[in-house]
């Protein structure tokens, strides 16, 4: 099937992303929130981020100013939902917020529409448990910062046709993105892999084997990842590490997911990482130090 309508619900930090790369695509985005304010960051945001691009060479003034054309912001869904061949809902990760979206735009969208969800963690099943549609109901994850990074999981829910996973590939695909295509169990492929490692390096250092820097540096210099698990951590949020660590231990049952109580505890005591300044780094602008309570 063809898409050409795309409508994306959310447009923080992943979904003003998604917008941007949409719109840098040919596809006409109508961008979803719940307040003009949010949309009015994200526009701006998008803007700067596409002049970064034109500062680069990658993308050309005329391409720029085509692609933000080709963006309508709308704070009522029910004007944006039916003219959506599909709708990539990017709002708040919370069950119950998901929920209440699906059985919306299950409403007000035309029978062909898929729905797709940029999920970190809820399972893309029990998301379409909420519409009439679990066949068109499907994973869409795009990786932080979207416009730069490639990589696409597609996650098929229990019921999702091959006819709507095979379209959601080639939307992929046109967006210059890989989609990889997985199935619907807790943490999906990307952070059934990552979560548990990050965990463990958390564990490394609540056990006194090594201190922040150390662990990072093992990691980033030993096995070549651009950056160490902790700053990694800090970068994602602490309190998302924690979320998705809990869906694991609840959906497997098993122990070894459990989130470390060093996590546990810092995600109590508000130290979330960047975006609260504080975490295994202490930030403060484009400085960062290991946080004082970890210096040896
Ligand atoms: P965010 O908090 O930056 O943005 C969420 C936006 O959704 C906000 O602007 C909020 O106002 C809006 N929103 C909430 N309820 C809404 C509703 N009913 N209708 C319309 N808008 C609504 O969150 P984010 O980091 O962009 O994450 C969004 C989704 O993407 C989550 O499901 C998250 O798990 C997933 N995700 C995040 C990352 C990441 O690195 N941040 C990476 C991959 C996937």
């Amino acid at each position: 099937m063809t898409i050409k309508n795309v409508t994306v619900i959310g447009s923080g930090t992943m979904g003003n992303g998604i917008a941007h790369v949409f719109a840098q695509f040919g596809y006409e985005v109508s961008l979803v929130d719940l307040s003009a304010d949010a949309l009015k960051r994200a526009l701006e945001t998008i803007t700067k981020n596409f002049d970064r691009q034109v500062a680069k060479g990658t993308v050309t003034e005329a391409d720029k100013t085509a692609a933000l054309a080709r963006i309508k912001t709308f704070t009522a869904l029910e004007e944006a939902a039916p003219s959506a061949d599909l709708v990539v809902e990017v709002a708040t990760e919370n069950v119950d917020v998901k929920h209440k979206i699906f059985t919306q735009i299950d409403r007000l969208c035309p029978s062909h529409t898929i729905l797709a969800s940029n999920t970190s963690s809820i399972s893309i099943t029990r998301i379409a448990a909420a519409t009439k549609r679990p066949e068109q109901v499907i994973g869409m994850h795009f990786m932080n910062p979207v416009p730069v990074m490639k990589l696409v999981e597609v996650i098929r829910g229990y019921a999702t046709s091959d006819a709507v996973t095979n379209t959601v590939m080639e939307v992929s695909r046109s967006l210059q993105k890989t989609p990889v295509e997985v199935n619907d169990y807790p943490g999906f492929v990307s952070n059934r892999i990552l979560m548990p490692m990050i965990n463990e390096a958390i564990y490394t250092l609540f056990e006194g084997v090594a201190g922040v820097e150390e662990i990072d540096t093992v990691m980033k210099l030993g096995m070549a990842h651009p950056m160490g698990p902790l700053h990694l951590a800090d970068f994602i949020g602490l309190d998302v590490c924690k979320a998705i660590l809990d869906v694991m231990y609840e959906g497997f049952g098993n122990p070894k997911y459990a989130p470390c109580p060093l996590l546990v505890n810092m995600v109590r005591a508000g130290h979330l990482g960047v975006k609260s300044g504080k975490g295994f780094y202490e930030y403060n602008g484009k400085d960062m130090k290991v946080a004082a309570r970890f210096v040896k």
